[in-house]
């Protein structure tokens, strides 16, 4: 095997171990690639429970309160720091324990409900929303999903309220998107009652005040020279561990504390393993599912604080004795931040319920939920700084910041083009092994059962070709989007099924293909969230007797926009100019062309 190969093995090895590989429900997100609508996780839109939101509503009026007095993003953003008070005022509403279970001190929320705490906070300053993120949804997290009773019982309580903060430390100089690369080493001890951890992260958010951090680190495989990684809970008053840089300076969200740490020879009881030892990508990968829900919730509050602004500044800057609002070309963004700020909240209330609800693998609309609304945020943010015109170049106005803030989110937990091809990949790969199959059983029709086994497999694929799936709205008003959405779903279908064929396996790196067969899939999977929202918000106008909202005419104008994307994605399939593209690239960097 040349050294090309064993990579590709490795890769594939990590990669089937991440994904895992048990039977399971087929998901929205797989279903779409393989031609079907899976409704039942889509449709009707999810709703939180009457009791909970009863308990949600007052805890947002709370945190409403709290944030409306004590939180003052550009403070913040100018010292570089959130201050102790604010973290101590997150921590007495319950926002940093929301979704702990009460029996550990938090208020056991779904992520639905918890969604809706982020997207107040998202509204209003980013810095702190990302602190929070840090410390709930990835820096607690593996001890939530993973953690044994007796690690819960010691260690959430205090980091339910506040009291302890936690931090997620996974990358290092060597393992940023490559996070399966990760260097930092944890040898068992001869006794076997601890682990001794060596190595260096940076860019960790929290790192300098956090009481407890996840930490990711290589551990022999017991009987082979190989290694895993496996995750451990870490503490800064462990001897040995070293804070290189506890404030990065950086250009926006500011008010995070991002550091870089080293641990020497720090010795971790074994007791601190989270998760099964040697499955610590796995855990690393479950935690930021989580971390990419509220990021969706995030964005989407800022993109309604863009919507406002934007509404504000159009209805009373005048020029040419008009106010801006009249023009065209202002209105044409308006809207659009209007339809997009709709379509990511549908869509974070549908990702958030698929882990509600216990769907066992949401890898895919994770990703798909961050590239997203992140992509989304950064254009709205772009929209309507262009309609503040010079004034949003100025301090004294919140958009400087907010750009600032929002272009982490592109980069942070999974950089988009990795998640975009990871969504490419991991989407094609049920129709992938069956056209695998199927060739290779054409190949050696050594056995009967060889034959009727391929023959099985291509009526399915061929009958999901064929057919355009049924969309169940229940209002007569979305026929017409829910006809569009059902034959752009088998087109996209039939386009997948061509590229596989066409492309097999060097498929695995041709990202310009992957990059529209993803960036289809997420509009598939946004307009289905927008129809889904849609639908139940009409009925129930219906049943109450109003008449249509604004929120209808925005959710309708994102239906027209991502069916004309999702179109134009499935034509640069066969029309493009990707060969001068990667031949320009090829050249300018030097390298022969491939
Ligand atoms: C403010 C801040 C806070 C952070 N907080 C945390 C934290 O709390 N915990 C933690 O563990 N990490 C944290 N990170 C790290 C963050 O997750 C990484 O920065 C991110 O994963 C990207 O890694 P990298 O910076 O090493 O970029 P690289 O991996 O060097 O990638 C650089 C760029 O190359 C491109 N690229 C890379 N790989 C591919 C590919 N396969 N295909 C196509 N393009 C590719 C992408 O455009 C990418 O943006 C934080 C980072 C920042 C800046």
């Amino acid at each position: 095997m040349n050294k090309l190969d064993a990579q590709r093995q490795k890769e594939i090895q990590q990669a089937e171990e991440l994904l895992f590989a048990g039977p399971q429900t087929l998901g929205f997100a797989k279903g779409l690639f393989q031609g079907h609508f899976v409704a039942d996780w889509v449709m009707p839109y999810p709703r939180i429970p009457e009791a909970q939101q009863l308990e949600l509503d007052s805890a947002l009026t709370e945190l409403r309160r709290f944030l409306d007095a004590g939180l003052d993003p550009a403070e913040i953003d100018r010292n570089a720091d959130i201050p102790r008070s604010v973290i101590d005022g997150l921590g007495r509403v319950g926002v940093l324990g929301m979704t702990a279970p009460k029996e550990y001190g938090g208020h056991g929320f779904s992520q639905m409900a918890n969604c809706k705490i982020l997207e107040e906070i998202g509204r209003r300053c980013a810095s702190t929303s990302v602190f929070v993120n840090a410390h709930h949804s990835i820096g607690i997290r593996a001890l939530l999903l993973f953690g044994t009773h007796e690690q819960k019982q010691r260690w959430l309580p205090k980091l339910s309220t506040g009291e302890q903060l936690g931090a997620f430390a996974l990358t290092e100089k060597e393992a940023g998107s490559d996070a399966a690369n990760v260097q930092m080493r944890a040898q068992p001890s001869e006794d076997g009652s601890h682990f001794i951890l060596n190595g260096e992260k940076r860019y960790i958010t929290n790192a300098a005040i956090a009481d407890v951090l996840t930490v990711m680190a290589r551990t022999p495989v017991p009987g082979t020279d190989k290694t895993a990684v496996t995750a451990f809970l870490v503490t800064p008053d462990m001897p040995g561990f070293e804070m290189l840089e506890a404030r990065m300076p950086k250009m926006g969200i500011r008010g995070t504390a991002t550091g870089r740490f080293a641990l020497r020879d720090v010795k971790v009881p074994k007791e601190n393993i989270l998760g099964p030892p040697g499955k610590g990508l796995k855990v690393a990968l479950t935690v930021l599912d989580f971390g990419r829900t509220t990021f969706g919730a995030c964005c989407t509050g800022a993109a309604k604080t863009c919507l406002s602004l934007a509404i504000e500044h159009a209805n009373t800057r005048k020029q040419f004795n008009k106010t801006l609002g009249n023009f065209h070309l202002v209105q044409k963004k308006i809207a659009r931040i209007a339809a997009d700020a709709y379509a990511m909240e549908a869509m974070t209330t549908i990702t958030a319920s698929l882990i509600d609800r216990g769907l066992e693998d949401y890898m895919l609309e994770t990703a798909m939920l961050k590239v997203f609304t992140t992509e989304r945020l950064w254009e709205c943010i772009n929209d309507v700084f262009q309609i503040y015109g010079g004034s949003a170049y100025f301090v004294d106005l919140p958009l400087e910041r907010m750009m600032r803030d929002a272009r982490i989110n592109q980069i942070g937990e999974g950089a988009n083009e990795v998640l975009t091809s990871f969504v490419a990949l991991v989407g094609m790969r049920g129709p992938g092994m069956e056209f695998k199959e199927i060739y290779d059983t054409m190949m050696k029709p050594t056995r009967e059962r060889g034959f009727s086994k391929a023959w099985a497999a291509g009526k399915h694929r061929l009958g999901a070709t064929v057919r355009v799936p049924e969309i169940p709205v229940r209002s007569a008003e979305l026929r017409w989007s829910a006809n569009q959405l059902g034959s752009l779903i088998r087109r996209f279908n039939v386009a997948v099924n061509r590229a596989l064929i066409t492309y097999r396996e060097p498929i695995l790196d041709m990202q310009l293909v992957q990059e529209r067969i993803a960036n289809a899939a997420m509009d598939l999977f946004a307009s289905t969230c927008v129809l889904s929202r849609q639908d139940a918000e009409l009925q129930l106008a219906q049943r109450n007797g109003n008449s249509s909202s604004p929120d209808q005419l925005a959710a309708d104008l994102f239906l027209r926009q991502s069916f004309r994307r999702i179109r134009s994605f499935l034509a640069g399939l066969t029309d493009n100019e990707d060969k001068t593209v990667l031949a320009t690239a090829n050249s300018v960097l030097g390298k022969p062309s491939s």
